[in-house]
């Protein structure tokens, strides 16, 4: 089988994966710079701040890659990692025994499949100095005998479902994978997957090679655009990982017209006029107080239209709090009628031996509590087979916390008529 190192000349395991530098026009961040053109250089303004989750995501991508490898008999040490839990060494085999299910299919099709991995891929040609690392391309031919070319993403997230269908991160590297490697198979097919196993999420979309490329040139002047810091501000989604949000214009905007023209409806009651309302409050004919001209409810169909603005705008809040209490207490800027104060915190013991060893000599006893190990240990002890032979049928799978998300979640909506689920439907 054709496949290749990650960058021709590096073995995998000199790969910097934490530098895994970003191109101003980032695939990762299309859908944001494609909605909100100027955000791209807004961006670059702001420093990168690493967070566990993404130490704990290029940790469980390098094991991703070790995994691939290893299937390929590329060499490649095993990385170590503190992050390496039990979950991640299951969700990274997902994503290791899909990627090769893939191959054997194309083995299968009778096509010697091409397998990347880790390949930098450069779509400079659709938007400016645009390139970005695609975790698994594979190459060859599908079923019926067109080629293909299939791109595999690993997400290791499990706040926010991913979706394949039209995902703008994906065609870029489809469009970087086509512009160096069109030539070996005339591919015909784009087949894209994100592989979130921590979701139980395995989206795949498809097109043909016309289709991306229609794509492509629709959105090259939205491209230039972006890489030249043009274009309007426009909130969305897209906001939630962009690192501008807590000073952004158009983000405040957003929350003060909600507040102002949808939610209060100010100007269109509350502080009309004087004697309307005094009119609208008899309890206290004299207050100085406005009062709402037509006081009432809002209609649940009126606040589900601006859930989505709410939600934005609730993560907007969030985000402009965490950058001033960081920038007071991390750069010790003073904001005014704010100071910095010590949270309640919890004691501790400085030395556990010690305070063993002393109470111990004193006769104290029953120091230690035991219990029993978890479900995932007794798996890993066991082994997958044995364990669902001898304790399988004492497991259960208990219904997950209810939540309300938007209809594009990916996951399958919950029947509420069943008799299984015990709640009441929210009257209209
Ligand atoms: S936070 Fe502001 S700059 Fe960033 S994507 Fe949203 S609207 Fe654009």
């Amino acid at each position: 089988m054709a496949k290749k190192m990650t960058v021709s000349g590096v073995p995998p395991n000199e790969l910097d994966h934490a530098s895994r530098t970003h191109a101003v026009l980032s695939a990762s961040a299309a859908k944001r710079w494609l909605n909100c053109p100027p955000s791209a250089r807004l961006n670059e303004q702001f420093p990168n701040v690493s967070s566990e989750f993404a130490e704990e995501g290029t940790a469980a991508h390098e094991l991703c890659e070790y995994k691939v490898r290893k299937y390929l008999h590329d060499r490649m040490e095993r990385p170590q990692s503190e992050y390496y839990t039990e979950e991640i060494e299951q969700a990274t085999d997902v994503y290791a025994e899909f990627v090769i299910s893939i191959i054997e299919e194309m083995k299968a099709n009778g096509a010697e499949p091409l397998a990347l991995v880790e390949e930098k891929l450069n779509y400079s040609h659709i938007a400016p100095s645009g390139f970005g690392t695609g975790d698994m391309i594979v190459i060859g031919k599908d079923s019926q005998g067109r080629g293909l070319l299939h791109i595999v993403d690993y997400k290791n997230g499990k706040g926010i479902f991913v979706d394949a269908d039209h995902n703008p991160q994906m065609m870029l590297y489809a469009l970087g994978a086509l512009r160096a490697y069109d030539y070996i198979y005339d591919v015909e097919i784009v087949r894209m997957s994100i592989v979130q196993p921590r979701l139980e999420n395995l989206s795949t979309y498809e097109m043909t090679v016309q289709e991306l490329n229609e794509w492509a040139e629709s959105i090259k002047p939205i491209a230039l655009m972006a890489y030249e810091g043009k274009g309007e501000q426009k909130t969305g989604d897209w906001c939630r990982f962009c690192k501008a949000k807590p000073v952004c214009q158009a983000c405040k905007e957003e929350a003060l017209a909600l507040c102002r023209e949808d939610f209060l409806d100010l100007d269109a009651g509350a502080f009309d006029t004087a004697e309307e309302s005094d009119m609208t409050a008899p309890y206290k004919a004299d207050t100085q107080t406005a009062v709402f001209k037509q006081p009432g409810l809002i209609p649940l169909s009126e606040l589900s239209e601006i859930l989505p603005t709410l939600n934005r705008i609730s993560s907007w809040i969030e985000a402009v709090f965490a950058f001033v209490s960081s920038e007071a207490i991390n750069h010790g800027v003073s904001i005014p009628g704010y100071k910095v104060v010590e949270g309640r915190s919890k004691r501790v013991f400085t030395d556990t031996k010690a305070v063993v060893d002393t109470a111990v000599a004193n006769g104290y006893t029953d120091l230690y509590k035991q219990s029993l190990i978890t479900l995932t240990e007794f798996e890993k002890m066991m082994g997958k087979k044995k364990f669902n032979e001898l304790l399988g049928s004492y497991v259960a799978k208990p219904h997950g916390k209810l939540a309300l998300v938007p209809e594009s979640d990916p996951r399958e909506a919950v029947d509420l008529t069943e008799p299984s689920q015990e709640f009441s439907v929210l009257p209209d």
